[in-house]
């Protein structure tokens, strides 16, 4: 590979500069030409690409957000659009591609290997939703948000004896909800992968009451359904007072936390390296804690499913 495109695509997620940043800055180690693509497969298609240099990707590790920006683009799902995304990188001399994102740009990079261009994949979504990896960038920062606003429900749901549903991102998956449930002592954790009934909940819920809890949290996954319908059945079931909060997209935003950092350091930096070494069509991604490379192809066919340890042990915990 003589020259190396990255481009961030998809949802955004905290973690995507600290990532753009090392493959930057490890593509000048290797004195490999690097060039930051825009606006994902949109910016491609419209040719907005510029060389980096050292300086580029100065000031933004702490940034959450994407300097390269991010789109959608309906384009690049039919083929003269993917022909022509191979083409635009062919004419600017770069014959490797890192893209940042979720499962849909990977599939487009897919695309633009069947025409000739080397590509890696690196996992970044707050969503922890691609299969493959146990991580994806921007999940541990946007536990940490929601755990830090469970904290500060708690704190008014205690003064008030109040009950609070809280409903958190994630697409189709539960991660967000399992991890921030578990960390913040939620009494209950509903997620789309685990099939609940409203009236065990309410029993659970009521439980705690009658023994003294002076507040109850409900962490709902966005895949479960809406939260304001819940609240009110909750309510209307219980008589306890209840409150719903929708945290939205406070939870796409924020400084990384070291975790995304680091891991987006890593990948970054190894996504550089696996290009040079000739390697095309991988995943990074981390399996028990450590960095490893899996099939492209792998990376969208499995399913991540939810850790069902961890949610047993929320249970017991929370009782
Ligand atoms: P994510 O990467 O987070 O899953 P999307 O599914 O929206 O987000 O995909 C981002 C972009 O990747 C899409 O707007 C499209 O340009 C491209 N893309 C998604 N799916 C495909 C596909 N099947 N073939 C080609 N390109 C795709």
């Amino acid at each position: 590979v003589q020259h190396i495109g990255v481009l961030t695509s998809g949802g955004d997620a905290p973690g995507m500069n600290a990532c753009v940043r090392a493959v930057v800055r490890m593509a000048i180690y290797r004195k490999v030409k690097i060039s930051g693509i825009m606006r994902g497969y949109a910016g491609l298609l419209a040719g907005e690409m510029k060389p980096m240099d050292l300086g580029s990707v100065g000031d933004i590790i702490h940034r959450g957000g994407t300097l390269l920006r991010t789109a959608r683009c309906k384009e690049f799902y039919e083929p003269e659009g993917q022909e022509r995304g191979a083409r635009r990188l062919q004419e600017a001399g770069i014959d490797g591609l890192v893209v940042i994102g979720g499962d849909g740009s990977f599939r487009g990079a897919q695309a633009l290997m069947r025409h000739g261009i080397s590509v890696i994949g690196i996992p970044g979504t707050i969503d922890n939703d691609i299969p493959g990896t146990d991580y994806t960038i921007g999940f541990d920062t946007a536990v940490n948000t929601v755990l830090d606003a469970i904290n500060k429900i708690r704190d008014t749901a205690t003064s008030h004896d109040r009950t609070n549903v809280i409903e958190v991102m994630g697409r189709r998956a539960g991660h967000i909800a399992l991890l921030s449930g578990l960390a913040g002592g939620a009494e209950s954790i509903l997620v789309p992968e685990v099939p609940f009934d409203v009236d065990v909940v309410c029993a659970r819920l009521m439980r705690g009451h009658n023994r003294g809890k002076l507040h109850s949290i409900i962490l709902v996954a966005e895949g479960v359904g809406s939260a304001v319908e819940l609240g009110k059945q909750i309510e209307q079931k219980t008589g306890l007072e209840t409150r719903v909060t929708i945290l939205g997209h406070i939870q796409r935003g924020g400084s990384p936390t070291a975790t995304d950092r680091i891991w987006a350091s890593q990948m970054g930096s190894r996504a550089v390296d696996l290009l040079l070494a000739g390697k095309s069509g991988l995943m990074l991604g981390v399996r028990r804690g450590e960095l490893v490379e899996v099939a492209l192809d792998k990376a969208m066919t499995e399913r991540h499913g939810l850790d069902q340890e961890l949610y047993q042990l929320a249970g017991i915990l929370s009782i």
